[in-house]
């Protein structure tokens, strides 16, 4: 039999490696395009994937478009004047910073680096989707510790104690989102330290910060400033949130120098192209764009809350750019109904909280839209 025919005869499935096997992908949010094919709409409200309303900074734009007239040419692979700017920027040395294609990409780099079939991940219920995906994809195995009940901590928040009692011989890295998407909630400056000071130098701690520029909550810690009492902490951050450059695809770890240089063996040459380090490295020099974006969103979130007290909804009280909402109720049909009104928000089932919508802080404009959308939806 000529090895075609095999490959047909046996489903490829059973070529995949087992923990790819048991993977479910990524559910993104809806893609606006995607909408409009299917429903023929207009005028469609995107609150789905906690991208910045405001879009990125002109400058970082006019960054971006200079740099097409050399897209030609490959991008410097080491991203050497993003990280300058960066280590500036975060008073770290520039052989700290790993660059990725979005920090999606370094969460992968990580697993690449430090898991296997013998090892374990630590994360907790209802965090970020992708810390099992990289698990899994690697055949690592997880342990996901139960998030707060309400009694000890924030309901819903990463439970610290749960995740460090599931520490063992096999654990090499810990996954902590802080703040957490799909929830909101953060760990505090105190928590989070005693946490690092107990665990183990041979677990990797992973502390994803991609919401890090809209917290400001007076007890949110920042660690960076910890990167020198632990060789085995790694910060993540991305541009695609508050620097408004989801569609580009920049992020970054910090971690100690040897790290970063373990992370830098298994990362694609070029994984960030040219105009996103361009735009990137502009967008860190606009302050101004920031701070704009970050009024913008809390004043959007105290629209949110005061408009869902007022209809007795409750939600997870949020640090980021986005909401979760509590429907009491399949949250499905009311995400199904939002689209046919033009409003995509994101169903979060497949984070085990089936009763919730999470919606993103958009402009004071489109959560009026998305609220009038929410009370036909309700009423019918
Ligand atoms: C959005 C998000 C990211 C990063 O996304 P990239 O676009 O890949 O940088 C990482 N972690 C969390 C918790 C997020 O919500």
């Amino acid at each position: 039999m000529d090895s075609g025919i095999r490959l047909a005869a046996m489903k490829a499935e059973q070529l995949a490696v087992p923990g790819v096997r048991a993977l479910t992908p990524y559910l993104p949010g809806k893609p606006i395009s995607e909408l409009e094919r299917e429903l023929g709409l207009c005028n469609i409200v995107k609150l789905a994937s906690n991208e910045n309303p405001l879009g990125p900074s002109p400058k970082a734009l006019e960054a971006a478009r200079r740099a097409l007239s050399e897209i030609h040419l490959y991008p410097d692979g080491s991203g050497f004047e993003l990280k300058a700017a960066l280590s500036a920027k975060l008073d770290v040395r520039p052989e700290q910073i790993t660059l990725g294609n979005g920090s999606n990409d370094i969460l992968e780099l990580v697993a690449r680096v430090f898991l296997s079939a013998e090892s374990k991940a630590i994360y907790s219920e209802h965090a970020f989707a992708v810390y099992p995906i990289v698990t899994q994809a690697v055949g690592a195995k997880a342990a996901v510790a139960p998030a707060h009940d309400g009694s000890r901590g924030p309901r819903y928040g990463h439970d610290l104690q749960g995740m460090a009692q599931r520490v063992d011989e096999s654990t090499r890295v810990v996954f902590i989102a802080n703040p957490n998407n799909p929830t909101g909630t953060y760990l505090t400056k105190s928590e989070l330290r005693s946490f690092l000071d107990d665990l183990p130098a041979d677990v990797v701690a992973v502390v994803d910060e991609a919401y890090f520029e809209y917290v400001e909550a007076p007890d949110y810690p920042d660690c960076m400033a910890w990167l020198s009492d632990f060789p085995n902490l790694i910060v993540t951050r991305t541009f695609s949130k508050a620097y408004g450059l989801a569609g580009l695809r920049v992020g970054y770890a910090v971690s100690s120098p040897s790290i970063a240089d373990l992370l830098n063996r298994v990362r694609q040459p070029f994984n960030v192209n040219s105009p996103a380090l361009e735009a990137a490295k502009a967008a860190l020099d606009d302050n101004e764009h920031l701070s704009r974006s970050v009024n913008l969103n809390r004043a959007g979130l105290l629209q949110l809350y005061d408009a869902l007290a007022e209809r007795k909804l409750s939600f997870i009280r949020s640090v980021g750019n986005f909401v979760t909402i509590d429907i009491a109720k399949p949250a499905a049909p009311i995400y199904d109904a939002l689209l046919r009104q033009g409003v995509i928000v994101r169903p979060i089932g497949n984070y085990g909280l089936p009763n919730h919508l999470r919606v993103t802080v958009g402009t004071e404009e489109e959560n009026r839209i998305f609220l009038d959308a929410l009370d036909r939806v309700l009423a019918l």
